[in-house]
């Protein structure tokens, strides 16, 4: 445990309000934030006089992020990035966030901590199974487990028989993982010959994705290991942003690395400890693209008091929802509207949509029904087919998951009198 994980609150509001100035002049450098912060007075970090004063900074949203595409939130010049990543935005545009080796660093410093506060040292074995890409799942935990001295093997997601190899041959320790991924696997583990014994694993650090206590306790159940809750969001560099330690008893934010607000999900104005509202983010340790006060749309609430394990940064509970459409199916984000701009462009397709979202066995199944001219029904049976492989591929191409087709003839998906219920979401509502 760092000297900075258990500073008091005192020394942390201030070291706090010297790094959000520091955050105000980078993004000042930025032509997206110098004019949002112009527009409410803010010319320089001194006009930051105390932490309460940065609520007069107007939040950011995943809009701006887009609007922002491609370099509108870049602080440095363009030689001194070393890496991007991107998440899906609401349209086709994505959001990118660019870091210099410096924020690399910092981050890398974070997802250690994160790590070692789970309890992780030098002598595991990591298998990380998240997907190493331009999601910050997959590298995020990465450099900060080298760094640790654990053994990292970059399995990435997928493959579950090469998965239990690896884990069997190298001695598998501890796992980052969706916790349905995990759940996915137990049910595996015998029909691809393998049997609990022959792993040595510990524990599963499992996040990007909602999931109810129950969930950590069936998993812990089912494996015999620990099972610590991970939260990160791209915008606030990946993973790392909250986790939780040893005592299992909410997340730790990292609050010398991330300004923590919540408010009320209707008139955005904070909420006592204890009750739940938005998540509101403003990251401290990044050059290359400064972001503040980011509406991140996740629900959660801070928990009131100390952590026994000595840490001094506030805990936040499970996320328990979003504020806005977007879905998770099997850790990906989507956004109804990124299916529907896919179909709609394809002539083929008629106007009725829904998306069903629902559990095949432990995974997410995402369905999209859309309706067709009737006739392509008088066709020959391969059209069809082929028409069905041609939505799913365009689909798969934009959001990444592979969806079940069922084309409709006119008129026969439900129409609603109001508001069309284009989205219907079957599975258990995360508690
Ligand atoms: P990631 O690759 O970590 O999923 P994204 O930026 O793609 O990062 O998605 C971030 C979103 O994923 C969060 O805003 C939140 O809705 C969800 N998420 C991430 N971690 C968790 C978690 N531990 N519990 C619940 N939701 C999570
Ligand atoms: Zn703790």
């Amino acid at each position: 445990m760092t000297d900075i994980e258990t500073m008091d609150r005192e020394a942390l509001a201030a070291l706090q309000l010297l790094r959000f100035k520091r955050a105000v002049t980078t993004a000042l450098k930025t032509p997206f934030y110098k004019k949002r912060l112009q527009g409410v007075g803010i010319r320089s970090a001194e006009d930051l006089k105390t932490l309460e004063d940065i609520r007069k900074i107007p939040y950011t949203t995943k809009e701006d992020l887009r609007e922002a595409y491609p370099y509108g939130l870049l602080a440095v010049d363009k030689d001194d990035v070393v890496r991007m990543h991107a998440s899906s935005g609401t349209t086709g545009t994505p959001t990118v966030i660019y870091q210099t080796q410096h924020d690399l660093d910092r981050w890398t410093d974070l997802t250690a901590r994160s790590l070692v506060a789970a309890g992780c040292g030098r002598s595991d074995v990591f298998q990380n199974m998240m997907t190493y890409g331009l999601f910050t799942g997959g590298l995020g935990l990465h450099y900060g487990a080298e760094k640790l001295g654990m053994l990292v093997i970059p399995a990435s997601s997928g493959n579950t028989k090469r998965q239990f190899q690896l884990m069997k041959d190298f001695g598998t320790t501890v796992v980052h993982a969706t916790p349905s991924y995990m759940l996915h696997m137990y049910n595996r583990i015998e029909e691809m010959g393998y049997s609990l014994n022959d792993f040595k694993l510990k524990k599963a650090l499992v996040g990007a994705e909602p999931h109810s206590e129950e969930i950590r306790q069936k998993i812990e159940k089912l494996y015999t290991i620990d099972v610590y809750n991970s939260y990160g969001l791209s915008e606030m560099n990946g993973p790392s942003v909250a986790f939780e330690c040893t005592e299992k008893k909410g997340m730790h934010l990292w609050e010398d690395s991330y300004y923590l607000e919540i408010v009320d999900k209707h008139s955005l104005e904070p909420v006592p400890d204890g009750e739940t509202g938005e998540l509101v983010l403003s990251i401290l340790i990044r050059t290359a693209t400064p972001i503040l006060r980011y509406r991140t749309r996740d629900l959660t609430s801070i928990i009131p008091g100390k952590c026994a394990c000595g840490r001094t940064s506030r805990r936040i509970n499970r996320i328990v929802g979003r504020t806005d459409d977007m879905l998770i199916i099997n850790g990906v984000n989507v956004f109804p509207s990124q299916i529907e701009e896919i179909i709609m462009k394809m002539t083929e397709v008629g106007t009725n949509y829904r998306i069903i979202v629902k559990k095949e066995g432990v995974l997410d199944k995402l369905i999209v029904q859309t309706e067709v001219g009737p006739s392509i029904f008088s066709d020959d049976a391969r059209d069809i087919n082929a028409l069905k492989n041609r939505i799913a591929e365009n689909l798969r191409a934009s959001i990444t998951i592979n969806p079940a087709i069922e084309l409709h003839e006119p008129g026969m998906l439900p129409v609603q009198q109001g508001k069309a219920i284009r989205v219907v979401d079957e599975r258990r509502k995360p508690v």
